[in-house]
């Protein structure tokens, strides 16, 4: 029997002024954490981030941060979540992964600068993140 496992690539790109406000509406939530929906297109396993919004009815605190999905309208150009970890640890807690919504979460960990951000798929790997 043959198997090939040809593995699924993904990758993630970001527009510089998406990186922006992600980092300075973490900033402003600090020590709170931040949750921003991700929005844009996926294409062969293309991630292209262009746009963000503010969930409804979001919760968060020192080590959560969430909102009912329930109450998202259905869209197709929601392709994640970006929310931050005031903590300053980039992984993906379990909670996140139970919680993963869309193609891709993604990651601000504290201070919040351009190296700060990782993207993850819902196994906890990361995925390449490039920057445009
Ligand atoms: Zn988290």
């Amino acid at each position: 029997m043959l198997f090939k496992n040809k593995k699924f690539e993904r990758s993630v790109i970001l527009k510089k002024e998406v990186l922006d406000s992600i980092l300075s509406f973490c900033q402003m939530k600090h020590p709170n954490e931040g949750i921003l929906i991700l929005k844009g297109k996926s294409k062969n396993g293309e991630i292209k981030i262009d746009g963000l919004v503010i969930p409804p009815f979001s919760e968060t605190g020192p080590t959560f941060a969430g909102f009912p999905y329930s109450f998202l309208p259905f869209d197709m150009s929601y392709v994640g979540i970006v929310h931050s970890h005031p903590s300053g640890s980039a992984e993906p807690s379990v909670t996140d992964l139970h919680n993963f919504f869309g193609l891709v979460s993604m990651i601000v960990k504290s201070p919040y600068d351009d190296d700060s951000i990782f993207a993850w798929d819902s196994n906890a790997n990361a995925i390449p993140l490039s920057i445009e």
